[in-house]
């Protein structure tokens, strides 16, 4: 193994403890995670666009900084891939749609302030489905992702870009956004930790918006602890997001630190009956029901108890989340007007303003955001209105219900992170509801505003399975004490520490 390359297999932590000791520099790690890309990206395509000028700045400024004396952060000159929904000052944001390209936002997102100041350096903006809209990166404007695991397979979505970057190598960590499932069914089928935070958790300004009451950003990482010290990193009130929450960050470092002892007693473990459980088990591969219940006997065997749970609203999350999200969607939609952002079609001098604008918005939109906006537009519409948007809303209370019974009885609930394991590309984009069944396990945290995470549970037939832990909210460090406890009880049981530690095939 190359210098180059076991800088770009080691977890987050260990970069980060290597620079802070001197015994290499950001630049040089930056430089790896460069050439990583150059390698690998043209069969991965995990980056949109990569910012080798700006990367090799952030990571001098942290090796300057260093020289000069002054204490790091925990991630100083740590790379990062950022999914492309998230503005950056002076670099190209597309959010994975045709009808951007060309944007160049004028201020930074809050994360990625957030990220900048904490001296973690950006490489680049990550591929993801067009607005965020979909679950396999195949709705992206710019062409699918690949899975490390298995070319041929999808990376999840829609932050696909950057669960393929992390898995492959290309970067240590990497920011998605979830809004019904997007950071942790990527995290589930490309074997890393993915946690969607309690909504509100993590300022919302600066991420081009797509369903502003579901919309969260949260972190990939390698591990429960890279993935908590980039949540520490990015979460906490701002003053910008009137939904960002006015309260302390829970402490999930400390909490992935305690769990990594792999005590669990005492806990109560909840498993969702209508997520997989015996007569729910439709849809779901038997591989990921085997090595979901083998986590679960893990858990047992760290000293929790197990019980099963009924959240007997949960079969219609998917229902309601396909009014809610595309009902918010067709209104956040509207600002790509054709005058303020990116592409102009048509704009000759002889056309009014409303043709350019549908010229525009049918060129630069791709078919799964039109499909939306006219869900949304149709289920908003007077007359309809309460039979569908109103309809979802109530099931929304009767989920979050379902949520409040099933904490009475269990700290957290755990389920599939998502169905299957990775499936082919090519293999659901003709079948929109195949598509959006990957959310199945995601979307009820999602619609409740809860925390969850998804962590590797295994394999099956060689691909990776993840296991999703739910959390009341604000009590996201549970998820990340119940997940480390889990990591470190399967890597013990593996014998090789880290799942994701795979060859590109
Ligand atoms: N796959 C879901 C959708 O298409 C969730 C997307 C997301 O979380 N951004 O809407």
């Amino acid at each position: 193994m190359t210098a180059s390359s076991s800088l770009t297999s080691g977890t987050a932590v260990e970069i980060a403890a290597l620079i802070a000791a001197g015994e290499v520099s950001a630049v040089e790690v930056t430089q790896a995670h460069l050439d990583r890309i150059a390698s690998d990206d043209g069969a991965l395509h995990a980056f949109l666009r990569v910012d080798t000028d700006g990367a090799l700045a952030s990571a001098k400024a942290v090796d300057d900084q260093r020289a000069a004396g002054e204490s790091l952060g925990p991630l100083a000159g740590v790379p990062l891939a950022l999914k492309d929904v998230v503005v950056t000052r002076g670099l190209e944001t597309t959010s994975g749609s045709k009808i951007l390209v060309g944007w160049i936002p004028p201020y930074d997102a809050t994360i990625t302030a957030r990220i900048k100041a904490a001296g973690i350096v950006i490489l680049g903006k990550t591929n993801m489905d067009e607005f965020a809209m979909g679950s396999s990166t195949e709705n992206s404007g710019f062409g699918p992702s690949h899975n490390p695991w298995d070319l041929d397979r999808i990376p999840g979505g829609s932050s696909g870009g950057s669960s393929a970057a992390v898995a492959g190598g290309l970067a240590p960590l990497g920011i998605g956004t979830d809004t019904g499932g997007s950071i942790r069914q990527p995290a589930a089928v490309t074997g890393l930790v993915g946690h969607k935070p309690t909504y509100g958790g993590v300022s919302r300004y600066g991420l081009i918006a797509f369903s502003s009451s579901l919309d969260q950003a949260g972190p990939f990482g390698r591990t429960v602890l890279d993935t908590a010290l980039l949540h520490e990193t990015i979460a906490g009130h701002d003053l910008s997001d009137s939904t960002s929450i006015p309260a302390p960050v829970p402490p999930v470092v400390a909490a992935a630190r305690a769990g990594a002892s792999g005590d669990l007693t005492g806990l109560r473990v909840g498993v969702v009956r209508e997520l997989g459980g015996h007569g729910f088990a439709d849809g779901y591969e038997p591989g990921v029901l085997t090595s979901v219940g083998e986590a679960v006997e893990v858990m047992a065997g760290l000293g929790a108890e197990i019980v099963e749970v009924s959240c007997p609203h949960f079969g219609y999350a998917l229902a309601a989340y396909y009014l809610i999200a595309p009902s918010e969607a067709s209104s956040n939609l509207a600002r790509f007007d054709a005058v303020r952002y990116g592409l102009r079609v048509g704009d000759d001098g002889v056309r009014g303003l409303d043709e350019v604008m549908a010229l525009t918005r049918q060129a630069g939109f791709g078919p799964e955001v039109k499909r939306r906006i006219m869900i949304g537009t149709y289920a908003l519409s007077s007359g309809y209105y309460e039979a569908y948007y109103g309809q979802a809303q109530k099931v929304r209370t009767l989920i979050s219900r379902d949520f409040a019974a099933a904490f009475g009885a269990a700290d957290v609930l755990v389920s599939p992170s998502t169905p299957t394991v990775a499936f082919p590309l090519g293999a659901r984009t003709d079948n929109p509801l195949a598509m959006y069944a990957a959310d199945l396990c995601t979307l009820p945290a999602s619609l409740a505003g809860t925390p969850a995470i998804s962590v590797p549970s295994g394999l099956s037939d060689g691909l990776p399975v993840g296991l999703q832990i739910m959390a009341p909210a604000l009590a996201d460090d549970r998820c990340y004490r119940v997940a480390a406890a889990v990591e470190s009880a399967l890597d013990a049981r593996r014998g090789h520490p880290l799942l994701h530690e795979i060859p590109i095939r």
